[in-house]
């Protein structure tokens, strides 16, 4: 049976050793004392240890199922979604005028990983509604916030969202539903929504789809297409539910991994529909909340590849194989434990290391958002701007392959389902493909974001680094493995970039062919930043005396791993980017 541990400790750290979260001075953060953050983490940890984690296995085998129109999830997630509903979990960032706790993003990322380790499809259903809360935050009338936001933040009721038909899932401005306006100010929204996430449950008593339909005068592509809000169950003046809208469930998908989940085929048959924001403006009401929609993707990578790496290592240290070669270390054994091997520790090493850097990105990104939301910091916004793509796809590619790596820590047993590796791997590979996948991540990355400003955020990312380096250049602890690494890196991105401003505008295949290099690139420099900070972190707690000495020369010795043999990546990126379009554009179609 895989098990559960809630990394607090580490988050604890993150939050005030390495962000010093208290003395940011964003507004909300003067809350986030050790002792406060501590509780809040603690309590949502002994849910995900003890409800969400037991449950996965079980979404995994059952399923979801569709009887007479009716969508019934597995054995226990009522259950369990009811305790989070009591809990008030979803609200914890969300408005106080809506029954949410305003508390900043920044915490709620830390419950948000603990909840999707634990069980990722489970939380999928809680995750879909924010993402439709914050589109109506965004984007909706006084009177349609009143309306649906403080029984969707209360998990009364659900959210989704839905933008992809079956003939268009990147290039939304093909999409073919209708909107029809009506007297009464409402829309017939007529069409096929597929691989809707949490399309339709037993869970909660409506569900409130956002969908994303064509009016009438919007004109081709995506210039022509209006957000709606479209519930299951009309809500009457009163607030009460009354009769059910013309939206169906046609089937429920089977598919790889997050079984747990509903994904749906939603029939959309003259149901009625209520604009959200201007017309033909849904696209932008959209991606007003795509930041924090695709860091949370980002976050489920390195979070299913977290509880992966904490089974491969339980399962390192128990199995017995082999003897080490540098003499036994298990005498009383037929054999030594898997954990003594070099290219066991290799893997565990790759995963301990990315996980913890990855969640330091995260964290980072998430306190961005705070910064750009409650301080209304211009700099800051450019910057998530530039970096979600990053978080978004790198972390989500890394993760998925250090899930393969925690897989393959077990051997064949690893392959056997009764282990629950293969369902981590199985659920990490959506996020590469969903919430845009991972190869237009690395477009969206160097065809628009870099130039974003006229290249105002790189710069400034830039800085950031060569600020770090400049300040800690005394710093013995980082000159033992840190600051060298990271200034290489960093200049291979910088040459990548040169390379693209030189040769994108004449033959704009050159800078796509490395695109996915260059999200790569990126990821590994913002990680090896993440170790550089942590590791400054660390070193000054050791030099204070700090009681958990071994917490941070942990850390320490982590870090020099990831720049010693992961930050070089970006010399391979490099390489691959700098060969340009023609060997990747060699061949014509037909010789494929
Ligand atoms: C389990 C699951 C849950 C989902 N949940 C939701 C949901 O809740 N709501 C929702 O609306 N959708 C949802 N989706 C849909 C998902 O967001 C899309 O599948 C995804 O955006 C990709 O679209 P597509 O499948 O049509 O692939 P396509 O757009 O056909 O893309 C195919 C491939 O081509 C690449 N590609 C496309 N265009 C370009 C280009 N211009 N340049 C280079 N490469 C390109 C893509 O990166 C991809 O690798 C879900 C999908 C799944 C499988």
């Amino acid at each position: 049976m895989p098990t559960y541990t809630a990394p607090v400790k580490d988050m604890q750290f993150l939050l005030h050793e390495v962000l010093n979260a208290t003395a940011t001075g964003i507004p909300g953060y003067d809350e986030l004392e050790p002792d406060f953050t501590a509780a809040i983490l603690e309590e949502a940890g002994k849910l995900a240890e003890g409800v969400l984690a037991p449950l996965n296995a079980v979404g995994d085998t059952e399923g979801c199922r569709l009887e007479n129109g009716v969508v019934y999830t597995p054995t226990g997630f009522k259950d369990a979604f009811a305790q989070i509903k009591e809990g008030g979990w979803n609200g914890l960032d969300l408005p106080e005028e809506f029954g949410g706790q305003n508390l900043p993003y920044v915490l709620a990322t830390g419950v948000g990983e603990l909840f999707v380790s634990s069980n990722m499809a489970f939380n999928m259903y809680q995750g879909l509604t924010h993402g439709a809360i914050n589109a109506i935050l965004a984007a909706g009338s006084d009177a349609q916030k009143t309306t649906y936001l403080p029984k969707m933040t209360s998990l009364e009721w659900t959210g989704t969202m839905n933008l992809t038909e079956p003939h268009c899932g990147t290039d939304l401005g093909l999409i073919r539903t209708k909107a029809e306006p009506q007297d009464d100010g409402s829309y017939k929204i007529t069409g096929q929504k597929i691989f809707i996430s949490a399309g339709d449950h037993d869970m909660s008593e409506n569900v409130i789809h956002l969908v994303l339909a064509k009016a009438p005068g919007g004109g081709e592509g995506t210039k022509g297409i209006s957000l709606f809000i479209v519930p299951k169950f009309i809500v009457k003046d009163d607030g009460s539910l009354g009769d059910r809208n013309g939206v169906s469930v046609g089937k429920i998908e089977e598919k790889m991994g997050i079984h747990g989940n509903a994904t749906c085929v939603m029939n959309y048959d003259g149901a009625t529909g209520y604009l959200v924001g201007d017309l033909h403006k849904g696209m932008r009401a959209m991606f007003v909340m795509m930041n924090e929609a695709r860091l949370g993707v980002g976050l489920q990578g390195y979070a299913q590849a977290e509880i992966a790496y904490q089974n491969a290592l339980a399962y390192a240290k128990d199995r017995l194989q082999g003897r080490a070669v540098t003499g036994t270390e298990n005498p009383g054994g037929n054999a030594d434990p898997l954990i003594v091997h070099p290219d066991i520790r290799r893997m565990l090493m790759d995963q301990k290391s990315f996980v913890e850097g990855a969640r330091a990105f995260t964290l980072w990104g998430a306190h961005l958002i705070d910064r750009a939301h409650r301080l209304d910091d211009s700099q800051a916004e450019g910057l998530i701007s530039l970096l979600t793509p990053v978080i978004k796809g790198f972390l989500t590619d890394k993760g998925f392959d250090m899930t393969i790596q925690a897989q393959q820590v077990y051997g064949g047993h690893g392959y056997i389902e009764e282990w629950g590796m293969s369902q981590y791997a199985r659920d990490a590979r959506i996020a590469m493909i969903y919430e845009g996948a991972n190869g237009v991540q690395a477009l969206d990355l160097v065809g628009r974001k870099l130039a974003a400003e006229g290249g105002k955020p790189a710069m400034a990312f830039f800085e950031l680094i060569k600020g770090f380096l400049k300040e800690n250049a005394e710093n013995e602890a980082l000159k033992d493995g840190y600051l060298e690494p990271l200034k290489a890196a960093s200049k291979d991105l910088q040459t990548a970039m040169m390379f693209f401003m030189e040769n994108g505008m004449k033959n704009p295949n050159a800078a796509l062919a490395g695109s996915t290099d260059f999200m790569h690139m990126f990821g590994h420099v913002c990680l090896g930043y993440m170790w550089a900070l942590m590791a400054k972190a660390s070193d000054a707690a050791l030099k204070a005396g700090a009681s958990d000495a071994t917490f941070h020369e942990t850390k320490l010795k982590t870090g020099r791993y990831y720049m010693a043999r992961q930050l070089p990546a970006t010399g391979m990126h490099l390489a691959r980017i700098q060969s340009g379009a023609e060997p990747v554009m060699a061949l014509d179609a037909e010789a494929f």
